[in-house]
């Protein structure tokens, strides 16, 4: 099919033209394909889909890839050439947005009913830029003229701060691979105006709702005004999604009564939890006795929680729902009222003694499901976090390991190892996961080992071009890679990477030099707000220049932070990783989905145990990961008894404040910022909120003999062709049939 198309798009004169057929022949071929029809349907409501470039993912699943690769080739052009002409949509932030594109993929590939619902930022999160070794935040447009959006007719009327505005839905394909197609709604208002934003920063005019609405994902929420914008968003996106659920369903012939049997709600993180009392205000909109309506919504609603961070647990003040969403708060308030009817534990109250709103207590009260997102992340979610309502609903509480989608991580990121893959078990595997273990005896010898060894260095050795061409820094391709890429959070633990780093360079400064060099990769997004998440990015840059800068050091060791890491980062530098950092304070760490990325290219983790680190470490075994650092329960119980104390690791350990006091060293203020180093300084001696302190030492000498082990390289081989062989599990496809079996039981 299409090989005229194809041919006469290949043969134009430039890349730009060149992208512009492909997008329309996909858009084309995937509207031809048709659209996966059921009765009942899951809509997964989400503040986040990060999607990343589209264009060689919906090659893929429309399974004209490698005939576009080949036209391509035979006009002297390369596939990877016409893709930077795409822009990364900028519709995520993280993990979340992440799984939630993940899911759509399996959703579509798994011929299941099933569409996200959103909204459109115009200018995304933001773009990261370093200049002076800081974070500086610009916009990140993303929408051109030609997308992969397509505007739709359908609009909605939603209540916006007393006014009624109209709405205007945007769909994007959702390309199953050798399936159908779903699609991803995204809803935007026309009044928006890019042109209030200040030229080169993030800052707006945060009160005029009807032009700021749908500008940017999470903005800025540290004054009041930001607040207020935040539930203005996530109320747009819930009316519109709840509006469209009832007109979906009532076209389909539901009489409102039998929703249920029409629609099932996936709420991702408490941000669309709004939904529950919209679709009850709907309901009786139409007629229906509040009871009834409550009764319905509740047999629909299933809910994701991702985070046991207590700051990550939406709590509005009543009186700002009151300003932003007065029609919600009668419904709110008799929610409440029927939880004090039944229970006495004010633990498990919607609104508190405070006169604060509890977002997920609405959805795990509300809802039918509620789900962790590894085994030990929902564990803890029923042993504590959640325990007074595991007790009331026992039924309710389930887990749903988290997964990726292999075609995009594996197949498009990764055509070297799938090749190899597809060579020595055939292509089962790209349908069937569980099919990869089959790789491990099929591989399990010399040669083959040779061959992932030699397709890691080719992998290698493109992210070393790519990095070149993109940001002009040089690094070795014979080096050992070690890659922490992942958003910038303390408890996720790059500044205990970075005090390794200070312990390798003076180690390296004393005369003890590493057999094979170490280049340090890391890529991360700080939150604008977050001061201390700024300042560690600061250390982690100050120290990859002086690093750099001497000669003594820099032939053996080499720290890169990537600027703006994002999707189309993380599918070059993944494949090419020997060592998965995943180094979180262990109970902290819902699931990461990182980790399952690197498994899957040939990385050998270093982690802790924690999120589905746990898992990996039982699929592979002792002998192919490396586990260090404080069991969760240690940890949940320093917090429990509050008696960790960073200073007393500080001052009764010469080795450990060696380290920590390079960070106000000389050396280091003469590339930094004094006053954000003695900051982040003073942060980790006099708090250390997640314990960097306490795992350290155990760290560097887990990871001591990481690097050691890696010189035996038939034994890492091995270890590698473990971790592959076993990634199956963590396929998508898996989470979400068991998502459908357990939750939404869709046919
Ligand atoms: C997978 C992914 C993440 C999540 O990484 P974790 O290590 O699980 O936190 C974040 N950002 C991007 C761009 C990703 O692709």
């Amino acid at each position: 099919m299409y090989e005229n198309e194809i041919e006469s798009i290949a043969s134009k004169g430039s890349n730009e033209e060149i992208y512009s057929g492909l997008l329309q022949l996909a858009k084309d071929a995937a509207a031809g394909k048709g659209r996966i029809q059921g009765k009942k349907k899951v809509y997964y409501i989400s503040a986040e889909f990060l999607i990343g470039k589209l264009l060689s993912n919906n090659l893929i699943n429309l399974g004209i890839y490698d005939q576009v690769a080949d036209a391509l080739k035979r006009h002297g052009k390369s596939m990877a050439e016409i893709e930077e002409i795409e822009k990364e949509p900028s519709l995520g932030n993280g993990g979340l947005g992440r799984l939630a594109a993940c899911f759509l993929d399996s959703i579509a590939t798994l011929g299941l009913p099933g569409d996200g619902v959103g909204l459109n930022y115009h200018l995304g999160l933001f773009q990261q830029k370093f200049t002076e070794n800081l974070q500086q935040e610009v916009p990140n447009p993303w929408i051109e003229d030609q997308s992969w959006l397509r505007r739709t007719d359908v609009s909605y009327p939603v209540l916006l701060g007393g006014k009624t505005v109209q709405s205007v839905m945007y769909e994007i394909d959702v390309t199953g691979y050798d399936n159908q197609c779903n699609t991803l709604k995204l809803f935007d208002l026309d009044t928006v105006d890019d042109s209030i934003v200040h030229e080169g920063s993030i800052y707006f005019d945060k009160e005029n709702v009807a032009k700021n609405l749908t500008l940017f994902l999470y903005p800025d929420d540290s004054d009041y005004q930001g607040q207020l914008l935040r539930i203005y968003q996530q109320y747009f996106m819930v009316s519109n999604a709840a509006q469209l659920i009832i007109d979906e369903a009532l076209a389909k012939g539901s009489n409102l009564y039998d929703l249920p049997d029409y629609a099932v709600i996936q709420i991702n993180d408490t941000h669309p939890t709004m939904v529950i009392p919209e679709m009850i205000r709907l309901l009786v909109k139409r007629g229906i006795e509040m009871d009834d309506a409550i009764g319905i919504v509740s047999r629909m609603c299933a809910y994701t929680n991702h985070t046991i961070l207590a700051e990550a647990l939406e709590k509005w003040p009543l009186w700002f729902l009151d300003r932003v969403v007065p029609q919600l708060i009668p419904i709110i308030k008799m929610l409440d009222v029927k939880v004090r009817e039944k229970y006495q534990d004010e633990r498990v109250y919607i609104i508190d003694k405070d006169e604060r709103v509890h977002m997920a207590h609405i959805d795990i009260h509300y809802g039918y499901s509620v789900n962790g997102v590894a085994a030990l992340h929902t564990q803890i979610l029923e042993d504590s976090e959640l325990k007074h309502f595991k007790d009331i609903y026992p039924d309710k509480f389930n887990n749903k390991t988290n997964g990726i989608t292999f075609r995009r991580w594996l197949l498009h990121c990764n055509h070297e190892l799938s090749a190899f893959i597809s060579e020595k078990i055939g292509e089962g595997y790209k349908k069937d996961a569980g099919e990869l273990e089959k790789f491990i005896s099929a591989a399990d010898n010399a040669a083959d080992l040779e061959k992932l060894l030699s397709i890691k260095k080719e992998k290698k050795i493109q992210f070393k071009e790519y990095l070149k061409n993109k940001e002009g820094i040089d690094i070795r391709e014979d080096a050992i890679f070690d890659v922490q890429v992942k958003r910038l959070h303390e408890y996720k633990r790059q500044q205990m990477n970075a005090l390794y780093i200070i312990y390798k360079y003076m180690q390296i400064k004393a005369g003890n030099k590493p057999k094979t060099p170490i280049t340090m990769i890391f890529g991360a997004k700080a939150a604008p707000a977050y001061t201390i998440a700024k300042d560690i990015i600061h250390l982690i840059l100050c120290l990859s220049e002086v690093i750099r800068n001497d000669p003594e050091v820099s032939p053996y060791l080499q720290v890169v932070m990537l600027e703006n890491y994002n999707v189309t980062y993380a599918e070059k530098v993944i494949p090419a990783a020997d060592v998965s950092e995943q180094i979180s304070l262990a109970s902290k760490e819902a699931s990461g989905t990182g980790n399952m990325k690197f498994m899957l290219n040939g990385a050998v983790t270093l982690g802790t145990e924690d999120g589905a680190n746990v898992e990996i470490h039982q699929f592979v075994g002792d002998d192919n990961i490396y586990i260090f650092g404080a069991s969760s329960d240690e940890v949940i119980q320093h917090y429990d008894k509050g008696d960790y104390c960073s200073e007393r690791f500080y001052d009764g350990d010469k080795e450990i404040s060696k380290l920590v006091d390079f960070i106000i060293s000389k050396e280091m203020f003469a590339v930094g910022n004094k006053k954000c180093l003695i900051r982040l300084y003073m942060e980790l001696v006099t708090k250390d909120w997640f314990m960097t302190l306490l795992d350290i030492k155990d760290y560097i000498q887990v990871k001591e003999k990481v690097f050691a082990d890696y010189e035996d390289r038939s034994a890492w081989a091995r270890k590698m062709l473990v971790n592959i062989g076993k990634a199956g599990f963590f396929s998508s496809d898996r989470t979400i049939a068991q998502y459908n079996e357990d939750i939404w039981k869709l046919s």
